[in-house]
């Protein structure tokens, strides 16, 4: 079958090209004119079934808006959803389990929300056929002999209370009013007097989670509950997630790996091309699904769904390089807040990374080190360039190009930095307006703009957030390469602890208590800094024997009960 997708935000019918998509095709200039035609509201549109995927409107579009894409024949009868004409679509379903936690990975824009709209009820599969409103019982039919149709004829029927975290969404209230229950004590007293506007992104998140996790219902579904969390609270949710849910249905969107495999029975992988289509794999116990989403291939399909495996690799080390800078201990004091740090030392090609949990001091840390903040030692200047990306990156009214431009005028020359800009797959946005990207997006523009600075040190603060798993690795191994062969030196923020594991040699562990105190440790061995971390949380971790990707241990398990006997809780 052959799928043409056209991205209406993207093409700029008629107003700025005058269908020069039409104009080229060669089944047009045949004199079949519905090949290529105007839709109502003037945006091109193509009819699949003449379309011969020349390849010639795709790359004419000036607006690169078209894809034609030529998929097996056989996947017409797993076409499950379609949102409109020339636009994107599901093929086959995520299947919740009664009594299960089921995992959906896969990239941005792949679909992983659209499955979650399906199947909590907020669209209705339309195999393809948009224009039509299905009744319940075609629907049912359609998937006779299918694991997900007693699931849709409970939901349809009425007898399935689904509550859903969504991705995005807005609290508006005090804080008190919409967490009524706190069944589970997952908000902290503190917090209940505020108006839910002043809350920063980990405290929505929270709320969130807890106002769904307080309503009584049968099913449950989260579209990425870690954004935003810090990494404390990201165990605190999956640990409750997984003892007082995992007897209901659960289907759980997340990129963590860590704690998508903590949490989850089975796993349905996502792949295809974002934006374009998307299909759902076959279920998969989460051990085996997260290792085949590494090694980028399904067995059971027969499919390689990435030409490369993620490396889950351990860091080597910086011992014995060279120094680049040095800081002294120093202390900031803001507001009720104090942080109170060790000297430390970075060296060339080395990475390190700083965990700890949110408001313990790890912005303010790097702000100190970035001399925009004052210290008891007054603003330090390490005798070095520096270039920071903040946690919060500002959305400015400026095309990327322009921005890029500005940091460094001669940038689209610069052949490492543009071939960064291919990996990160940013080529697509260079001439879009910063105000109009995805989180995503951002958060990619703001790591290049930040590598594209001449500069010793790179800091960089919660760079993963907003980042699908495959981008989270692109960064990854752009800053090692970076780091590595021109000899700088990078400290990095972040919750997501196979980031930290496999990028960083080195870490900073945090101590105190949030919001009064920070303390940092000396600069030890990542694994060590971990070990410690798990040890505050009483969690362990250990290496799964295939992937090598740390995993952490259910509580009460015999490995659990081991490592906590020999004191080992990340078995590295
Ligand atoms: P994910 O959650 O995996 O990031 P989504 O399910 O949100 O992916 O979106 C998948 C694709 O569907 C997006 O790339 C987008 O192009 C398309 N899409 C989402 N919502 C709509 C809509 N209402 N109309 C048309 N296309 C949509
Ligand atoms: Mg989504």
């Amino acid at each position: 079958m052959r799928i043409a997708v056209i991205k209406e935000n993207e093409c700029e019918a008629p107003d700025n090209c005058n269908y020069i998509c039409a104009e080229v095709c060669p089944v047009v200039r045949r004199g079949i004119k519905e090949t290529v035609y105007p839709r109502e509201n003037g945006k091109a549109a193509i009819t699949e079934g003449l379309c011969i995927a020349c390849g010639i409107c795709v790359k004419r579009c000036p607006f690169d808006a078209i894809r034609v894409i030529n998929l097996p024949d056989e996947m017409t009868k797993e076409l499950t959803f379609q949102y409109g004409l020339n636009s994107f679509r599901i093929f086959n379903i995520a299947t919740p389990m009664r009594g299960k936690i089921v995992g959906l990975i896969g990239r941005n824009g792949i679909g992983k929300t659209t499955n979650i709209n399906l199947i909590s009820g907020e669209i209705k599969p339309n195999f393809g056929n948009y224009s039509a409103i299905l009744q319940p019982r075609e629907i049912i039919k359609e998937f006779r002999g299918k694991d997900i149709q007693p699931y849709l004829t409970d939901l349809y029927s009425g007898s399935l209370k689904v509550v859903k975290k969504p991705q995005d969404f807005e609290l508006t209230g005090k804080v008190r009013d919409l967490v009524k229950k706190n069944r589970f004590g997952l908000v902290p007293s503190q917090l209940m007097e505020r108006d839910a506007k002043t809350l920063s992104g980990g405290e929505s998140q929270l709320i969130r989670i807890a106002v769904s996790m307080d309503e009584v219902a049968d099913v449950y579904i989260f579209d990425e509950p870690m954004n935003y969390l810090d990494i404390v609270h990201r165990l605190l949710i999956a640990k409750e997630i997984r003892k007082s849910l995992g007897e209901k249905t659960v289907v759980v969107v997340e990129h963590d790996l860590i704690m998508l495999d903590y949490l989850t029975d089975f796993i349905q992988i996502l792949y295809g091309s974002d934006a374009n289509y998307g299909i759902v794999s076959h279920m998969m116990p989460s051990r085996n699904g997260i290792n085949n989403y590494i090694s980028g291939y399904l067995p059971t399909e027969n499919v390689r769904f990435r030409n490369w495996a993620i490396k889950v690799k351990k860091s080597g080390t910086a011992e014995g390089k060279k120094p680049l800078v040095r800081w002294p201990a120093f202390e900031v004091d803001i507001g009720e807040f104090h942080l109170k740090t060790e000297a430390g030392v970075l060296r060339e090609g080395e990475i390190i990374g700083i965990i700890g949990e949110n408001g313990i001091g790890k912005t303010t840390f790097m702000q100190a080190l970035a001399g925009t903040l004052t210290t008891n030692l007054g603003l330090l200047d390490l005798g070095i360039k520096i270039a920071y990306k903040p946690q919060m990156v500002q959305r400015s009214d400026c095309i990327v190009s322009d921005a890029f431009a500005a940091v460094k005028a001669d940038y689209s020359t610069d052949t490492d930095i543009m071939s960064i800009i291919s990996k990160l797959d940013v080529n697509k946005i260079l001439n879009k307006n910063i105000k109009n990207l995805s989180g995503g997006e951002l958060q990619k523009i703001a790591i290049i703009a930040t590598l594209m600075k001449d500069a010793e040190v790179y800091l960089f603060d919660e760079p993963s957030a907003n980042l699908d798993i495959e981008d989270r690795l692109e960064i990854m191994s752009i800053i090692t390469a970076i780091i590595n062969s021109k000899k700088k030196c990078a400290i990095i923020i972040d919750h997501d602890l196979m980031f930290l594991d496999s990028v960083c040699t080195n870490s900073i562990l945090f101590g105190g208590k949030s919001g009064i105190t920070g303390i940092t440790d000396r600069i030890i061995s990542t694994s060590s800094a971990i070990n410690d971390f798990l040890k505050r949380v009483d969690v362990t971790m250990r290496r799964d024997s295939e992937s090598g990707r740390p995993r952490i241990n259910l509580a009460g398990s015999r490995l659990d009960v081991e490592q906590k006997m020999q004191n080992k809780f990340f078995a590295d």
